[in-house]
């Protein structure tokens, strides 16, 4: 993208040229952010795939608010959480208690 007065290539998400200083109309700005700093693709990228290791993504984002950053950020760390904590059930609560009990019916049964 360039800026529309001066020509010189734009800075991504730059709100003004840093050329000649002209203020970019927002459809401008815009057009320079990168695809994957889009709302829609950071916040399934943290839900969806990443976790807590799609934050760099959500903060070095120019599309969103700070406060919305902050909520996302403790929202994602809580989702998180909530799968760690659920990992650890299953393995540790279901999986390994059972296959132990199982390994203790099929010894006596031998
Ligand atoms: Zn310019």
């Amino acid at each position: 993208m360039r800026c529309p007065k001066c020509n010189h290539k734009l800075v991504m998400g730059a709100k003004f040229c840093h050329q000649c200083g002209a203020e970019l109309p927002p459809e401008i700005v815009e057009k320079t952010v990168n695809w994957y700093y889009d709302p829609v693709f950071v916040l399934l990228a943290i839900f969806l795939a990443l976790a807590v290791f799609g934050l760099p993504l959500l903060w070095k984002s120019p599309r969103f608010e700070v406060w919305h950053k902050v909520v996302v950020s403790i929202l994602t760390v809580i989702y998180t959480a909530v799968i760690l904590w659920f990992t650890y059930y299953l393995i540790f609560v279901i999986f390994i208690p059972y296959y132990r009990e199982l390994g203790t019916v099929l010894d006596s049964a031998t």
